[in-house]
């Protein structure tokens, strides 16, 4: 099965598929992952997605496209379960997305859309923290550590995002309202588009979410 997780920054995509990997076994494919690793090994791709990360701003399609391609298929993982975080977010990746999988028989089974309300965005993004070591996330408020700035997991330190600030996260929703949103109608016109109310919290999203994969 493939699914593909929508929603604006904060909605809980990450929280989400961290929790649906551990109980359904799927692979995890984040894009936002892949590219923050590029950047902390200073690799040359790295090093040409800082400057949009910084700004909130979306990486090219044709090199997060290449990315995905090369995962998929450099690592035998096209077969697998796979949980796209991330991904698509232009209607060209989505497009991108489907050529790949369609030239491999296969196909995206569920888009699952985590939709939240503003506020809720915001609280949930300038109170993230990130383990940077396994990264696990947390937040201050909602799901702290039990150690200050210590993850449970493996004892990594934890740390803000860069881009997790008011100012990179308006323009954050500014991006996706503008390029990732349009895509939600393309899943729908496909009748994969599944909407969960992400202003509740993790344990409710995971059991509506569990509800549509099980079901
Ligand atoms: P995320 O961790 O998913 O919030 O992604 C962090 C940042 O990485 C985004 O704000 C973009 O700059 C970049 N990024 C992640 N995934 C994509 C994608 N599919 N297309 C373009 N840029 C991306």
């Amino acid at each position: 099965m493939k699914i593909v997780l929508l929603g604006p920054p904060g909605a809980g995509k990450g929280t989400l598929a961290g929790s649906l990997k551990d109980k359904l076994n799927f692979i995890h494919i984040s894009t936002g992952d892949i590219l923050r690793e590029e950047m902390k090994n200073n690799t040359h791709l790295g090093q040409e997605a800082k400057s949009y990360i910084e700004k909130g701003e979306l990486v090219p399609d044709e090199l997060v496209t290449r990315l995905i391609e090369n995962k998929l298929l450099s690592n035998g993982l096209i077969g697998k379960d796979i949980m796209f975080d991330g991904f698509p977010r232009t209607q060209n990746q989505a497009e991108d997305l489907d050529r790949i999988l369609s030239e491999k028989n296969m196909c995206v089974d569920y888009a699952l859309y985590l939709k939240a309300s503003l506020s809720v965005i915001i609280k949930r993004l300038t109170g993230r923290r990130v383990c940077r070591n396994c990264g696990a996330l947390y937040h201050i408020i909602n799901m702290p550590p039990k150690k200050d700035g210590i993850c449970d997991k493996c004892s990594g330190e934890l740390y803000q995002r860069a881009d997790d600030n008011e100012e990179t996260i308006k323009n954050r929703m500014d991006v996706y309202n503008q390029s990732t949103a349009p895509i939600l109608e393309f899943y729908e016109k496909q009748n994969k588009l599944k909407v969960l109310n992400a202003d509740e919290g993790a344990a409710e999203v995971l059991k509506a979410a569990l509800g549509i994969l099980n079901g």
